[in-house]
C-alpha cells in the first residue's frame, strides 16, 4: 500500500492535478488549499481518512495474526522495536509502505500453517480406528 495521495502537485509547484477526476488546475488557491474544484473536495482531508484506514488495517492485521495483545509478537516478527510499532498503531508515526509487504508475507505464512493443521485435523477426524 503506497502512500495513497489523491492529487499531484506540478513539478513547478504551480498546478495541482486531481487523480480522482484527472483535472489539472492552475488556480493558486486550489494549489495552496490542495483543492479540486471539479470534485469539490479538499484532498488533505481524504488523505487523513486514508491514514486512519491504514492505522485500522495495521491493527486488524496484527490482531488477526497474534490476538488482542499483538504488538510484542508482531514487532519481533517484523523486526522493528515495540515502541515504533506501538507509535504506528496509535497513529503517531507513519506506517512505511514496505511494511505492508512484510505483513502480507506473515499472513500468508500463517495461512499455510493453519491450512496444514486443518488438514491434519481432518485426517484425524476421518481416520478409521
Ligand atoms: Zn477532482
Amino acid at each position: 500500500m503506497n502512500e495513497s495521495a489523491s492529487y499531484r502537485i506540478g513539478a513547478d509547484g504551480q498546478s495541482i492535478t486531481c487523480l480522482i477526476c484527472s483535472l489539472t488546475s492552475y488556480n493558486p488557491n486550489d494549489v495552496r488549499e490542495v483543492y479540486c474544484g471539479n470534485c469539490h473536495r479538499f484532498h488533505r482531508v481524504s488523505q487523513e481518512a486514508a491514514y486512519a484506514r491504514n492505522v485500522n488495517l495495521l491493527s486488524d492485521a496484527g490482531e488477526a495474526l497474534y490476538g488482542r495483545h499483538w504488538i510484542p509478537q508482531f514487532s519481533e516478527a517484523i523486526g522493528l522495536p515495540y515502541r515504533e510499532i506501538n507509535a504506528m498503531a496509535r497513529g503517531r508515526r507513519p506506517i512505511p509502505a514496505y511494511l505492508w509487504i512484510d505483513i502480507r508475507r506473515l499472513i500468508r505464512d500463517r495461512q499455510r500453517e493453519l491450512s496444514a493443521v486443518a488438514r491434519e485435523i481432518r485426517a484425524e477426524i476421518n481416520r478409521d480406528d
